[in-house]
C-alpha cells in the first residue's frame, strides 16, 4: 500500500466498524432499582465478559452505585478483574479447568465448592494460604451443587481442610432453579434447603456463613430469598428475567450503511433470494451478520433504526452483513443505523431482537461477535 490518504480524503467517508456503547450510567441505575429491593449485600456478576458489555467496565459502575462483591465463572475471568484493580471480593463458581489453589489464594478470588470431588481437588493442591470457599448446595436444579444426601460429609471434609489450614469456609450458595418466576412459592423447597444447610455448617463448627441464593429474579420479586447477598447478574445490563420491572438498557449497537443502491420492483435479496422487492426500492447493506451476533433465525418483523425511522431487515442474514429495505428514502454509506438501544422511542430493544429470534435477550448480548468495537459513552 502506497497510498496514505484517508478514506474522507477520497471522496469517501470513514466507515466506523459495528459498535458496541455499553452505557456505565445505566448500569448505576440498574444497582439503584436492585438497592431498593433488598437489603442485602449485592454481588455484581460480570460472567461472560460482563454479558457481551465488558466485565471491567460492568464491574466499576457497579461498584461505584454499591455492589460490595463481583462474581465469574471462574478463576481466569476474575484475576482479568483483579488485574485491572478491582479488589473487592470476587465468587468464582465454575472451573472446568481444575481449581489453580495458589491462584485463588493469592488473588483472593473465593471458590464455590458443590461436591466431594471438587473439594478434595482443592485439597490436593498446596497454595501459599487457605483458599476461601463458598459451600455449594444444590437447591433444587441439579446443575451444580452438593445433593442433600452428600451434604453432611462435604461439610465434614470442609472441616477436615479447615484444621489443616487449607480452605475457609466463608460463604453458602444455592441457585434457584425457577428463575425467572415470580412467584415466591416455587421459591419456598430451596429457601428451606439454604436454612437447613447452613444450620448444618454452624453445627459443625463453623462460624456463620455468607448466605447467597437470589439471582435478578428474586431480586426483583422476593425478599425471602435474599439471604446475607444477592447476585446480579442480567438485572445490571437491563435485563429482568421475571419481567415484572421496567430496567434500564445499558448498550447500543450500532453500524454503518456501507452500501445503498436503488432496486427495481421484483428483485431477490439475499442468498436463497428469500425477499423480493415488490416496488422500486432503495437497499442498503451494515455489516452486521450471524457472525457478529445478528441472529440467523430473525423473522420478517427485525428492523434497524434510521435517523428516528425503522426499516425492516430483508432477506438471509449473511455471515457478515445484512440489508435493509429503506422504502422511498435513501441513505448514503456512513448513515448510522442502530441495531439496538436502551427502551424509548423507536429504536429496537435487546427484547425485540429475542422476541425476532424466539430466544431471550441474554444471548443477543452475549453472542456478538469480536468485530464488533466495544467502547463505552
Ligand atoms: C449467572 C448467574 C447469576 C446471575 O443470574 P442473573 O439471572 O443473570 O442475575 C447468579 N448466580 C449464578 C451461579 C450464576 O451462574
Amino acid at each position: 500500500m502506497t497510498s496514505t490518504l484517508g478514506l474522507s480524503q477520497l471522496g469517501l467517508v470513514d466507515l466506523l466498524p459495528p459498535s458496541l456503547q455499553t452505557i456505565p450510567e445505566a448500569v448505576g441505575k440498574n444497582m439503584a432499582i436492585a438497592r431498593a429491593r433488598t437489603g442485602s449485600r449485592i454481588m455484581a456478576v460480570v460472567k461472560a465478559d460482563g454479558y457481551g458489555h465488558g466485565a471491567i467496565t460492568v464491574a466499576q459502575a457497579a461498584i461505584s452505585a454499591g455492589a460490595e462483591w463481583l462474581g465469574t465463572t471462574d478463576i481466569e475471568e476474575a484475576s482479568a478483574l483483579r488485574a485491572a484493580g478491582l479488589t473487592v471480593p470476587i465468587l468464582t463458581w465454575l472451573n472446568p479447568s481444575g481449581f489453580d489453589a495458589e491462584a485463588a489464594a493469592t488473588g483472593r478470588i473465593d471458590i464455590a465448592v458443590g461436591s466431594l470431588e471438587e473439594l478434595e481437588a482443592l485439597l490436593k493442591q498446596t497454595s501459599p494460604a487457605a483458599v476461601r470457599v463458598h459451600l455449594h448446595m444444590d437447591t433444587g436444579m441439579a446443575r451444580g451443587g452438593c445433593p442433600v444426601h452428600e451434604w453432611d460429609a462435604l461439610i465434614a471434609r470442609a472441616w477436615h481442610g479447615h484444621q489443616r489450614g487449607k480452605v475457609r469456609v466463608v460463604g453458602l450458595m444455592g441457585h434457584l432453579p425457577l428463575a425467572d418466576q415470580a412467584e415466591s412459592e416455587v421459591n419456598a423447597p430451596a429457601i428451606s434447603r439454604m436454612y437447613q444447610a447452613r444450620k448444618a455448617i454452624m453445627e459443625a463448627g463453623f462460624g456463620a456463613p455468607l448466605t447467597h441464593l437470589a439471582a435478578t429474579s428474586g431480586i426483583l420479586t422476593d425478599p425471602a430469598t435474599h439471604f446475607g447477598m444477592v447476585r446480579l447478574g442480567a438485572g445490571l445490563v437491563g435485563i429482568d428475567p421475571s419481567e415484572t420491572t421496567e430496567l434500564h438498557g445499558a448498550s447500543r449497537l450500532t453500524a454503518p450503511i456501507v452500501h445503498s443502491a436503488t432496486a427495481k420492483a421484483g428483485t431477490p435479496v439475499g442468498y436463497g433470494g428469500t425477499y423480493i422487492t415488490d416496488t422500486s426500492t432503495s437497499l442498503s447493506v451494515l455489516p452486521l451478520g450471524y457472525a457478529d451476533g445478528i441472529p440467523r433465525e430473525i423473522s420478517s418483523e427485525a428492523s434497524v433504526e434510521i435517523h428516528g425511522r425503522r426499516y425492516p431487515v430483508v432477506g438471509r442474514v449473511s455471515m457478515g452483513q445484512i440489508v435493509i429495505d429503506t422504502g422511498a428514502d435513501s441513505f448514503p454509506p456512513g448513515t448510522t443505523a442502530t441495531v439496538f438501544g436502551p427502551q424509548g422511542g423507536l429504536t429496537p430493544t435487546i427484547y425485540d431482537w429475542a422476541c425476532w429470534a424466539g430466544t431471550i435477550p441474554h444471548t443477543i448480548v452475549t453472542g456478538l461477535g469480536p468485530r464488533v468495537r466495544r467502547t463505552i459513552i
